[in-house]
């Protein structure tokens, strides 16, 4: 997986002009630039982290508080290690653990955790505007980290990372992507990110999981998995979330492999160098063979929990700046 990544600096302004969001919650609305200017600034992350001394002190002194009120194993680790990695004195606060189990409304759990003065929040809910309410609530900047079926921007941002890195631009990819589109906030973002980036996307679903106003997102809908395949450069297949479902969504586990799973006989309909992505947590078996996850050369999934750091330093970098009165961003 190597290809040049040309900078981009010509691309978008200088300063806090080339992001001036305070927060980030979504990647829907966000300009081709602001995109493409985290990106580049992830980039010497991915360097630092192949080193054996990976640290870098610019955010010494600063305090993060990781609460996520829905569970998590990659992104809440892999924030916990960014922040850690750029000096921050990092917290998390695990619901199960806290006193939202005693009945305590979310604007109260954000007040009590802005009243100890953090410099930035990641918060993970489970349900859809959660964590934008809390941004409007607190006076740090706030990063979504997973708010119900809406948004993950940070796992959108590092699925484009993956995918310059192995492909290099987005304009004439053609990426398609296939599961449960309707509860998934991993696709959002994504259709977001890689449409504003000037990728083609398809999206491929059982009629049950996909949304009724899919192509208001300017994406094709495809519900022949072979179809949606045919010349991709890019496969990202999503998770079966059945927490999200209430009711029967699909027919059975097997019947939903033999028409949605990714085998090493249908990636076979894409290009001959295309990529497998998957954010995890897999269904080995169900939406993705075990031999297609771990297949060498074209399975990027361990390349994106790598670029998951890289990129969510980036934004813990970018969005403090302004309160660390970095040059430009004062
Ligand atoms: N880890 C991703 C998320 O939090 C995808 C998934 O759970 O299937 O949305």
């Amino acid at each position: 997986m190597t290809s040049p990544n040309a900078p981009h600096a010509d691309r978008y302004p200088a300063g806090s002009a080339a992001f001036p969001q305070r927060d980030l919650i979504a990647l829907a609305g966000l300009a081709p630039w602001e995109i493409l200017f985290l990106l580049d600034e992830a980039e010497q992350w991915v360097e630092l982290n192949r080193q054996p001394h990976k640290r870098d002190d610019r955010l010494a002194g600063l305090t993060i508080i990781n609460a996520f009120f829905e569970n998590s194993t990659r992104t809440l680790l892999s924030f916990e290690i960014a922040g850690k990695r750029l000096g921050a004195d990092v917290v998390n606060m695990l619901v199960a653990q806290s006193s939202v189990k005693k009945g305590e409304t979310l604007i109260d759990t954000a007040m009590t955790l802005n009243a100890m003065h953090a410099d930035a929040m990641v918060i993970r809910h489970q349900s859809s505007g959660a964590v934008r309410l809390i941004a409007e609530k607190v006076d740090c900047p706030v990063l979504n980290a997973g708010d119900g079926q809406h948004e993950h921007p940070t796992q959108g941002l590092l699925d484009a990372l993956t995918i310059r890195k192995a492909k290099g631009e987005f304009a004439g990819l053609t990426i398609t992507i296939c599961g449960d589109i309707l509860h998934s906030r991993v696709a959002r973002s994504n259709i977001h990110c890689l449409t504003t980036l000037g990728a083609e996307v398809r999206v491929c679903a059982p009629p049950a999981l996909m949304p009724a106003d899919i192509e208001a997102l300017k994406v094709r809908p495809y519900y022949d998995f072979d179809a949606a395949l045919a010349g991709a450069d890019v496969v990202m297949m999503l998770r079966l979330q059945q927490e999200r479902m209430s009711g029967q969504f699909i027919p059975s586990p097997r019947e939903y492999r033999h028409l949605y799973g990714l085998t090493l006989d249908r990636l076979a309909r894409a290009k001959g160098d295309a990529l497998v992505m998957h954010p995890g947590p897999m269904n080995r078996g169900i939406e993705i063979d075990s031999n297609v996850a771990d297949l060498p050369g074209r399975s990027a999934i361990t390349a994106q929990v790598e670029m998951g750091v890289a990129i969510r330093m980036a934004c813990l970098d970018v969005l403090t700046r302004r309160s660390r009165k970095v040059e430009g961003w004062a």
